[in-house]
């Protein structure tokens, strides 16, 4: 006999066993989805090893999955011919390396999330402990000899080379030692049950090993009584034959297959109902909850393939974890699985999106290299993306189910604006935005568009941190007055996708924080402001002055009616928002900031009283030293207001103190804090003054 070696579970995962034996929990039947689902991806796993290499199957030719209940000793046992483990992966897969998904799972299940879910965190095997015991797990791995780990929780499991069991030849068998009151799971029926629930539409047969009793004549005098056979000796009716004959009712065990129903991809999907479609995406998927909408189609000509994709309920928890595995379209070869994460078979801005592909064109020992180049692959690709529209384009038409759509991949749409050029204008159709004009539901680009008033001819938008630091900026408060509503793109991917989309409906998209706004004006605007424009060209230069390299240039603006002045950015570089992003991000590599970073225009409000005053005050005497002071304060508090990030918040509040100290009529003197050569503020009249002048 080998000696067991001990290993402690990572904590993590003893935590999650603790959770799982400890709390009630009703639904436990999902234990059985698992774990077949595990021995569907270890078969999925061999069978691909070989395609290349087919002597791999040598160990063990049948590819299948056995299901055995013994009422007897309350074990159940299910069994698979794939992959196996060798014991470095007994060791690693099953308690000693921890994923990401088991705190995730735990957190889901404090929320309130429900422990059927377990599958999609990636613990699935951990359920097996709802119903067991005790679990022993038997492999066989083509590189290793045969193990047995073995765990009843508490925190640690063996591991013994397997001198007792029979061989395995190769695959897995995972032996439930059932609690007491969960011997419902050792019955036919029940087991039956399940299977057609979750695992109908595993590619492999799932076979029940089912006690069958079978009658058979033998004559008297033979002693062909096999042990377990149990002898009944009946009067035999026909009384005219001279011998007497014995029944013998033999139990035998017979393999029944639950899962007969052919691929669903290959049935005509006007048979299909929905309930398959669900139970074929939750055995694809491992999804608790139904699919959103489904395509299922078939594509022939030149090029043949079938295909059913899902729109998920809701996006998975790790959905942009830049380490997972980029897509869920399983591929098939002529009904033979070749691979689950073949990433050119979808783009990434749709690695949302499940389902399968059986093509009838691919070599089926196919390589992941060969798949790179594979023409084939592409035309399927460009056909799944296609697809993919069509079915955003048909959910688009129910309100309440586009809104789910839109909340859960509203940052793939935007990504896929982004990525995909010609796809460009489809999508952004799709695209949903809160607008000065919206209200509490969302608008499309093309209602934007049924509302805009004759004289606009372009889309404005604003980009920003929060729905609400948009909602109030100063850079719309002309636009609104003017009627033309903007939109509010508040999610860091929206600076992405929409200097990418650059129109819609040959509208230009323009944004309203940037230098350049030309707003639709008629010709008495026109006059107006270029007669602003000529009696504030002095108060520009000088306020330029003042703040030199901070600013490239000292404007008058069209686009503000209240506040007394915004920094507007560049026509080609970073807005605000976005030099915010970049910060946050810290990807910035600082040759690209420098050249990318926001270059600053500040724009002045001719018809604010501040800059009126200040106006007077510099056409009276153009070294008066308050208006330095004044200007700085102005220009910080836009830069705040514009929604930059001050480079010197101790100035700022310096600033603003001695301003409030004035507000209070506090003696400079009072205070022995050395204040730097700022001048004093101006006196409170001139404040009550602009004041007034504000009013009217
Ligand atoms: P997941 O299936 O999402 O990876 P599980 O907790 O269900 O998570 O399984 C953990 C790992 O254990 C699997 O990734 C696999 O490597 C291994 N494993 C589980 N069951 C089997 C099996 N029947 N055959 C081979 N490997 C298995
Ligand atoms: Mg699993």
């Amino acid at each position: 006999m080998s000696q067991p070696e001990v290993f402690s579970f990572q904590a993590e995962i003893s935590q999650l066993m603790s959770l799982i034996i400890n709390t009630f929990y009703s639904n436990k039947e999902v234990f059985l989805r698992e774990l077949v689902s595990n021995a569907s991806d270890a078969l999925d796993k061999i069978r691909y090893e070989a395609l290349t290499d087919p002597s791999k199957l040598d160990t063990e030719k049948e590819l299948y999955i056995r299901i055995t209940p013994d009422k007897e000793n309350k074990i159940l046992s299910i069994r698979d011919t794939g992959i196996g483990m060798t014991k470095a992966d007994l060791v690693n897969n099953l308690g000693t390396i921890a994923k990401s998904g088991t705190k995730a799972f735990m957190e889901a299940l404090a929320s309130g999330a429900d422990i059927s879910m377990i599958g999609q965190f990636g613990v699935g095997f951990y359920s097996a402990y709802l119903v067991a015991e005790k679990v022993q797990v038997i492999s066989k791995h083509n590189d290793d000899e045969q193990y047995i780990w073995e765990s009843a929780a508490g925190g640690s499991f063996t591991i013994t080379r397997d001198t007792v069991n029979p061989p395995l030849g190769r695959g897995t068998e995972m032996r439930l030692f059932m609690k007491e009151d969960q011997l419902e799971y050792l019955e036919e029926k029940r087991i039956k049950d399940i299977i057609k629930k979750h695992s109908e539409f595993i590619g492999y047969p799932i076979q029940l090993a089912v006690e069958k009793e079978t009658e058979r004549e033998v004559e008297d005098d033979e002693e062909e009584v096999t042990e377990e056979a149990k002898i009944q000796e009946v009067e035999d009716e026909d009384e005219t034959k001279e011998k007497k004959k014995k029944t013998i009712k033999e139990k035998t065990i017979e393999n029944e297959e639950l899962n007969k129903t052919k691929p669903l991809w290959t049935r005509n999907p006007e048979d299909i109902t929905n309930e398959e479609y669900a139970t074929f995406y939750k055995s694809l998927t491992n999804d608790w909850g139904d699919h959103l909408a489904v395509k299922h189609f078939a594509i022939e000509g030149q090029l043949e393939f079938r295909a059913i994709l899902f729109v998920p309920g809701r996006a998975p928890f790790d959905m942009f974890e830049t380490k997972k595995k980029r897509n869920n379209i399983k591929l098939y070869v002529r009904r033979v699985f070749i691979m689950d994460d073949c990433e050119d078979l979808i783009p990434e801005w749709l690695s949302f999106i499940k389902g399968i592909v059986d093509s009838e064109d691919l070599p089926l020992n196919i390589s992941r290299e060969m798949l790179q180049q594979n023409k084939i692959l592409k035309v399927i690709k460009k056909n799944l993306v296609k697809k993919c529209l069509e079915m955003f384009a048909e959910i688009a038409e129910d309100k309440e189910n586009f809104n789910k759509f839109y909340e859960n991949f509203a940052k793939n749409i935007k990504l896929g604006i982004h990525e995909d050029a010609q796809n460009r204008n489809k999508l952004a159709e799709l695209l949903r935005y809160h607008s000065t004009k919206s209200g509490d539901e969302m608008t499309s680009l093309k209602d934007y568009v049924t509302r805009m008033p004759e004289k606009q001819k372009n889309i404005y938008y604003i980009t920003g941190e929060s729905r609400s630091a948009v909602e109030n900026s100063p850079f719309i408060e002309v636009l609104k007055k003017k009627g033309f509503e903007v939109l509010f793109m508040v999610d860091p991917i929206d600076e992405y996708a929409v200097t990418q989309l650059k129109e819609y409906d040959g509208k230009k998209l323009i944004s309203v924080t940037k230098e350049g706004l030309e707003l639709e004006e008629d010709e008495d605007e026109k006059a107006a402001r270029e007669a602003e424009e000529k009696a504030y060209e002095s108060l520009c230069s000088q306020i330029k002055d003042i703040l030199g390299d901070k600013v490239e240039k000292v404007i008058i603006s069209n686009r503000i009616s209240e506040t007394p002045c915004v920094l507007v950015t560049g026509a080609f570089g970073w807005s605000a928002n976005m030099e915010r992003i970049m910060k946050a991000q810290a990807l910035r590599d600082t040759s690209m900031s420098s050249y990318m970073a926001s270059k600053k225009i500040l724009e002045l409000n001719p018809r604010n009283a501040i800059i009126k005053s200040l106006k007077s005050k510099v056409e009276a005497d153009k070294n008066d030293k308050t208006v330095k002071d004044l200007t700085m304060l102005m220009y910080e508090t836009a830069l705040l207001t514009s929604g930059f990030s001050l480079d010197d918040p101790a100035i700022f509040a310096n600033r603003i103190n001695r301003m409030i100290k004035l507000g209070l009529s506090i003696d400079e003197d009072e205070e022995d804090a050395p204040v730097d050569e700022v001048p004093a503020l101006e006196s409170t009249e001139d404040a009550e003054e602009s004041h007034m002048e504000d009013v009217d």
